[in-house]
């Protein structure tokens, strides 16, 4: 029998698993996890990015975890010698109508803390980025690249060294609860528990219904579908460059991010998969589409955004058009400089309105915690979403001890 069930090897569930045994050492732990190895779906599929917390809204959870958690991930990777890089990175304007939504960014930047944000002019980006174009910028030089995967890989370590269990290949199939006890069926053997973490990443509004909790989120998956640019071109880019968000959009619109190998990825394109998992186009569950189908949410997303999703769509099925968005930034970008590469699959939560949530999303169930939206800096923001879950454990169990950090 054990204290806290942990379900999720992603860098959330690791993070909080992590979290709990640091201030409660004699806690029973397993972390469940259904591939075969840790961190393979978002957490090893991101743009390795340690993320600065300019876009959030003052006072939202992402703002208030994103910059202690850039901090505080930052250290971890410092501590646990996994390398990281400062590259520091530019939002920039290209057009004047983007001024005022750059001066928002720079606002919201100044209220979270974000640290040395400045604006900057073209001659400064061109000393900073000299193939960019951009009548205005911010520049964010604490910015870092990392491989999240060896995050999660130190994390998991710090949890087996403090005594907890780690299975992998153990996909949770059914939760039932009773007398104040979690009996978990899993496809590794069946278990038992007190207390439930939802940590399920793109399934775990479905974890969330086994768990008889009725989530208000439903998770649709979008695909993050990005290019390489040619290694003798790489040098067009020096760090990270953004272009000003779609302030109605959860995504951050395509741009050029600089890889921890010296390659620059350039991306996305946000589309629906029709899989949960589904990395690549030909990816297709039918029974998840009849789901999705059959769900109000998904028909009020597509009222609300049909047309945003149409010209991601297009651009992902013309590479003409997926060059022009990116040559907004980088003009020398040539066509033959574009070479398609792995994609990733975010889990992005709908509300009942059809609204993409754009902040982190955790609720309480009776025995149980769910994390329902935990999409991009979510990986920046681990250490500190982990600290919020564990604090929020009932009966101050696990969480009222002294956290003595590492
Ligand atoms: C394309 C892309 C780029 C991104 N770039 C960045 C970035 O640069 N910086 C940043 O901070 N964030 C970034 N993000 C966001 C970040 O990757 C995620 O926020 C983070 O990885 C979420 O971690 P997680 O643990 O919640 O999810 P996951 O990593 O998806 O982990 C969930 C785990 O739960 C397991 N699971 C699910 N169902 C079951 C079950 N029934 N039984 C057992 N196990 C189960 C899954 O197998 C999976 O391993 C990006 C995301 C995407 C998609």
């Amino acid at each position: 029998m054990f204290d806290i069930v942990v379900i999720g090897g992603g860098i959330i569930g690791l993070a909080t698993a992590r979290e709990i045994l640091q201030r409660s050492p004699t806690t029973k732990l397993l972390l469940l996890e259904k591939e075969p190895q840790l961190a393979t779906h978002q957490t090893g599929h991101n743009s390795g990015v340690i993320h600065s917390g300019v876009y959030y809204r003052p006072g939202s959870l992402k703002a208030r975890l994103g910059v202690e958690g850039a901090r505080r991930m930052r250290q971890f990777c410092e501590e646990h010698g996994i390398p990281s890089q400062r590259v520091g990175k530019v939002i920039v304007a290209v057009e004047e109508r983007e001024l005022s939504a750059l001066k928002t960014l720079e606002e919201r930047g100044v209220a979270n803390g974000v640290p040395d944000l400045t604006r900057i002019g073209p001659e400064r980006l061109r000393e900073l980025e000299p193939h960019a174009y951009g009548i205005a910028a911010l520049h964010l030089p604490y910015v870092a690249i990392v491989d999240f995967t060896r995050v999660a890989q130190a994390m998991a370590e710090d949890i087996r060294r403090r005594g907890g269990t780690i299975r992998t290949g153990a996909r949770v199939t059914r939760l039932a609860h009773t007398n104040g006890t979690w009996r978990i069926e899993t496809t590794g053997g069946d278990v038992e528990g007190t207390f439930l973490i939802n940590c399920g990443g793109l399934h775990s509004d479905r974890l969330g219904r086994m768990a008889g909790d009725q989530p208000s989120v439903r998770i649709i998956p979008f695909r993050g579908e990005y290019f390489t640019i040619r290694s003798e071109r790489a040098s067009l880019v020096n760090g990270l460059i953004y272009p000003v968000p779609n302030p109605a959009l959860p995504f951050l619109g395509v741009h050029f991010t600089k890889m921890l190998d010296g390659g620059v990825h350039v991306g996305p394109n946000a589309v629906l998969a029709l899989k949960r998992e589904g990395y690549r186009r030909g990816d297709v569950s039918l029974r998840e589409c009849v789901e999705l189908l059959c769900d109000a949410r998904f028909w009020k997303m597509s009222a609300r955004f049909w047309r945003v999703g149409c010209s991601e769509l297009a651009r992902s099925l013309n590479p003409q058009a997926f060059l022009q968005a990116a040559q907004r930034l980088v003009p020398e970008l040539r066509s033959d400089d574009l070479t398609p590469s792995p994609a990733g699959v975010r889990a992005q939560a709908v509300d009942g309105q059809g609204a993409l949530c754009d902040d982190f999303a955790i609720e309480r169930s009776r025995d149980g915690l769910h994390v329902y939206n935990a999409p991009s800096p979510a990986a920046t923001a681990a250490l500190t979403i982990a600290e919020t879950l564990a604090a929020s454990l009932p009966d101050g169990r696990a969480a009222a001890q002294s956290s003595s950090r590492a």
